[in-house]
């Protein structure tokens, strides 16, 4: 058989869901995501990664359009599409044995563990370039899923989700969050992607220790955005509990090897480690007294009573 439009357009409508509990929505769901994404031109290469971009707009369009009470778990889709015969997952390495065996992996954190991303046919990836072949496509998955929400349906692909997420956190300056919202693995990736973007953003993309800024043409980033008070402890992600860090200060920061004092200066115990800078470069020493690069807002400033409780905690000063 030719895999061309009118193979896909029957892959897209005969799209093999659970019927357990009515009709699943997560296959359809995911693709428009897809599509969605592929029409904002956030995916270039035939490699569909489940980022915060991805699980954002499957979240919008779920929220907006799922009526039934299946639960919205991205992991579902990503890895069950590929009994649909065009969707194919890149295990991670180490992970082959057990994607070419099947094995399910039903949660957001395990499954990005264990796939790299996924890759349509060739052929479908193809098609999809072409914006005509592309909105066919998508209509003829609206129409077959849900056909009564088209109108609002296209509308929804005229904003984007996760940037949507990250000015609403801008705004309210980020947010804490109880035991039961941690339960949505799928929202609070999201969200935490939001927050360290929107950190490293804040500190205009630069280490707040060391102040280097290094950032990859697709936007790939050295510096973090860590907190100040453990999220897993303390579930805050207000931007007063952020830091940006380069990965080297990041874990420095997090083993207690520097702390920051109520004048935002650095302060480094004695006797904590022993370094060698390279010739021509500072050690980490050499950055005690000096003041950390701090966001341009007030509003955003590191919160003094979080920075005391850091040092407290690694008895620093
Ligand atoms: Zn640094």
């Amino acid at each position: 058989m030719t895999k061309d439009l009118t193979y896909y357009a029957k892959r897209f409508v005969k799209l093999r869901v659970d019927r357990a509990k009515g009709v699943a929505p997560h296959k359809p769901i995911l693709l428009l995501a897809v599509l969605d994404l592929l029409g904002k031109e956030q995916i270039h290469r035939n490699e569909i990664y489940l980022s915060p971009e991805l699980t954002a707009n499957f979240l919008k369009f779920w929220h907006r359009f799922v009526a039934s009470d299946h639960h919205s778990n991205i992991a579902l889709p990503f890895f069950h599409l590929t009994g649909d015969n065009f969707w194919h997952l890149m295990p991670n390495p180490g992970f082959e044995a057990a994607i070419a065996a099947r094995v399910k992996f039903r949660t957001l954190p395990v499954l990005r563990a264990a796939v790299k991303y996924a890759y349509l046919d060739g052929e479908l990836f193809a098609l999809l370039q072409t914006p005509q072949t592309r909105t066919e496509l998508t209509t003829i998955l609206i129409q077959a899923w849900f056909p009564e929400k088209a109108g609002e349906i296209a509308e929804s692909f005229t904003y984007d989700e996760f940037e949507a997420v990250q000015q609403s956190l801008l705004d309210s300056g980020g947010a804490t969050y109880n035991v039961e919202d941690l339960k949505d693995q799928d929202q609070i990736f999201v969200r935490n992607a939001a927050f360290r973007r929107n950190v490293v953003k804040l500190y205009d993309q630069r280490c707040a220790f060391c102040k280097l800024r290094v950032v990859s043409w697709d936007g790939a980033n050295i510096v973090d955005g860590a907190h100040i008070q453990p999220f897993a402890e303390f579930r805050d992600d207000r931007f007063v509990n952020g830091l940006a860090l380069c990965k080297n200060h990041h874990w420095a920061f997090d083993r207690g090897w520097f702390g920051v004092d109520d004048d935002y200066r650095i302060v480094i115990p004695w006797a904590r480690f022993k370094e060698e800078a390279a010739v021509g470069s500072r050690g980490m020493m050499q950055f005690r007294g000096e003041r950390i690069e701090l966001p341009r807002e007030e509003r955003f400033m590191p919160s003094l009573e979080g920075l005391r409780w850091h040092r407290e905690r690694w008895e620093i000063g």
